[in-house]
Parts: C-alpha cells; structure tokens; sequence
C-alpha cells in the first residue's frame, strides 16, 4: 500500500514530462503527479513538499490562491522583534581593526 497526494500545482498535469503520462495509445493524458509521503515530507517534517511535486508547482498554486491564504492569515500591523545593537571591534584577515553592528536579539519576556 502506497501514501501519496496528489500534486496540488493547478497546472502539474499540463507539464510535458513523460512521467505524467498515462493512458493507451489514442487515448492518453497527462495526469497530475503523485506526491509519495514518506520520512522526509510528513509527520514532523510536514512541509510544501508534501503537497507539491516541485517548486514551480508549489510557486503556480501560490500565485493561483495569493488572496485566499492572505486571508486566511492576513497582516495587518507590523511584527517587531526586540534587539539590542552595540559597536564591536574586530579584526581584518591581516590583522587591521574596524567596528561592526552587532544585533542581538532580546528577549524581554522575562526568559
Ligand atoms: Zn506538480
């Protein structure tokens, strides 16, 4: 017994690759791909790739369905992530200093 998805690319059966093929001479078809579920792309691992067979599948269902997923999470103010930015001194590979912005993250939920 096989675990498998179908490709959810709206236009994965309309790529011309011979392994979409099905079908007897006269009346074959391009058939969306199956995508197999295995240890890499389920459980834990869950993932774009367990639905799409390839990125250019994943990216024509992102496009297709841009406002559909938006509002289903959409953004409407700002995130911020608290840092903390300092001048650091450091060195060249021949020995010759500079100061570099180091950014560090701070977390101010009392952690
Ligand atoms: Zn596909």
């Amino acid at each position: 017994m096989s675990n498998f998805v179908w490709c959810h690319g709206p236009s994965c059966h309309k790529s011309h690759t011979q392994d979409r093929i099905r079908g007897v001479k006269g009346s074959k078809v391009l058939r969306t791909k199956k995508v197999k579920q295995d240890q890499y792309n389920s459980g834990e691992r869950l993932s774009m790739y367990s639905y799409f067979c390839s990125q250019g599948c994943y990216n024509d269902f992102a496009n297709t369905y841009v406002r559909e997923v938006i509002a289903l999470h959409p953004r409407t103010e700002a995130l911020e992530t608290p840092i903390e930015v300092t001048k650091v001194q450091d060195t060249y590979w021949n020995n010759e200093t500079y100061m570099r912005t180091e950014i560090k993250t701070v977390d101010n939920n009392g952690g």
